[in-house]
């Protein structure tokens, strides 16, 4: 009987019938080598059809290759195969006394297909998780290995790529020394007189929740590294029980608080690894805007909340340092992340997110690669100064368009 192929959050079953495993280099390369159409599924994480090859096209997943992760305790870099999580290779870094410089909210995704979206955590000072990545290593259509790193002008569309380019099959990622951070939760934070740039350089990492039911937000989590200072956080009430960002979830879900030191790993991603992270039953949208318009942001999602609230169950707003790569939503521009945990019912989210979507329309916003948007891809395509390039790139690796799914076709405008 087929397998139904479905992404974690369950609201997209893919077209092709069978999730491809190959257990070798050399059958990858084989499989990609005698097919038309091909994507890789990574953890499944995203919410939309990035990874969809479509009915005729081939689907695979990476996780039957052997699971890589070679450090470099010299170089401080580590190589890690392409179908590895970030969960493992926290843990491996970490027995040698070394640390990524940043985690987003939960360990279960793969660093491959992570990065391939722009995924981040937050912090002023951190750039998205590609910001770590010095080299990668891509199968393309032919079957054979390209490799690009920092340094090649390529370089800048070879990390946040979509999937477009061809198969990641390793990355390499720089590593600083091992540190400790602990978790310093507070509950109510005003939207009235908020000074955002303060607030969020209060600790190395910062989100502020609100499910929108009244203006402001219900929490704010501090990550300050222990080698940093924590300076007072006057404006909200030091939490008195454990949270989860969810209301009405258990907290046990949640890596630990209370100030209580930790390693790097296990405090700056919310979730913890063994347990099912979020609400588990939700959709996703997140829209990225230059830092400097975070209050005109918040204002206007304020000005709609009676329409975003009955159909959302938290908002996480974050920050993102630029970077350089061309399809990151953080690219050129220091960034305020704003996040929507939407139900789990896409007909009633829709025309939620559209409305969102209008009120930030003239924020410059860019929607999460892996989340729900109905942003037009014309105008998603306008707010990437270095789309162009990409579509060169594209079209010098992959020229007979084998991993341009219809997701990246429109995007591309192929
Ligand atoms: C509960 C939850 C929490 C989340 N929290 C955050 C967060 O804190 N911050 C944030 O920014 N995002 C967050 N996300 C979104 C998530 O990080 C992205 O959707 C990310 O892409 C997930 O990685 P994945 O491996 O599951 O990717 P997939 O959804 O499997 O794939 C994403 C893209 O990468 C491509 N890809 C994957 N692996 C490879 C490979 N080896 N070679 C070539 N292409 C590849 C796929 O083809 C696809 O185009 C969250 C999602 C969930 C479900």
């Amino acid at each position: 009987m087929a397998e139904t192929v479905t992404n974690w959050a369950g609201n997209i079953t893919f077209a092709a019938e069978e999730l491809h495993r190959p257990p070798t280099l050399d059958a990858l390369r084989s499989l990609v080598a005698g097919s038309g159409r091909v994507r890789v599924l990574g953890s499944g994480h995203s919410f939309n059809e990035i990874a969809e090859p479509g009915a005729d096209g081939v689907l695979l997943a990476l996780d039957a290759l052997p699971a890589e992760v070679d450090v470099d305790t010299t170089a401080r870099t580590v190589r890690v195969g392409g179908g590895v999580r970030y969960a493992e290779l926290a843990r491996r870094v970490h027995g040698h006394g070394l640390a990524l410089p940043n985690m987003a909210s939960l360990p279960h995704i793969s660093v491959a297909g992570s990065v391939a979206t722009g995924t981040h955590g937050s912090g002023v000072g951190n750039g998205s998780l590609a910001a770590a990545v010095r080299e990668v290593e891509i199968v393309t259509a032919d079957g054979s290995t390209v490799t690009l790193g920092r340094g090649d002008a390529r370089f800048g569309g070879a990390v946040t790529s979509l999937g477009a380019l061809g198969v990641v099959t390793a990355l390499t990622l720089d590593l600083e020394p091992s540190f400790e951070v602990e978790q310093h939760l507070f509950t109510e934070l005003p939207l009235d007189g908020l000074d955002f740039e303060t607030v969020a350089a209060a600790a190395y990492s910062v989100s502020l929740f609100t499910d929108w039911r009244a203006p402001g937000f219900r929490q704010v989590w501090l990550k300050r590294r222990t080698d940093q200072s924590l300076p007072a956080f006057p404006w909200a009430t030091p939490a008195t029980e454990a949270l989860h960002p969810v209301p009405g979830m258990p907290a046990v879900n949640c890596t630990e608080q209370f100030g209580v030191p930790g390693p790097w790993h296990e405090r700056l991603p919310h979730f913890r690894a063994e347990f099912t992270p979020s609400s588990g039953a939700e959709l996703q949208s997140e829209y990225l805007l230059p830092r400097r318009d975070a209050l005109d942001a918040l204002r206007a999602v304020d000005a709609i909340r009676e329409t975003v609230a009955p159909v959302l169950q938290i908002c996480e707003v974050r920050t993102v340092a630029a970077d350089e790569q061309w399809l990151s939503p953080s690219y050129g521009r220091d960034t305020v992340a704003l996040h929507f945990t939407w139900v789990a019912d896409t007909a009633a989210v829709l025309p939620v997110v559209r409305r969102l979507e209008e009120a930030l329309g003239g924020l410059d916003a860019r929607p999460h690669w892996g989340k729900v948007f109905t942003v037009p891809a014309e105008v998603v395509r306008g707010r990437y100064p270095r789309i162009a390039d990409f579509a060169a790139l594209v079209g010098e690796l992959d020229p007979a368009g084998t991993f341009t799914n219809a997701f990246v076709a429109d995007v591309l405008n192929r």
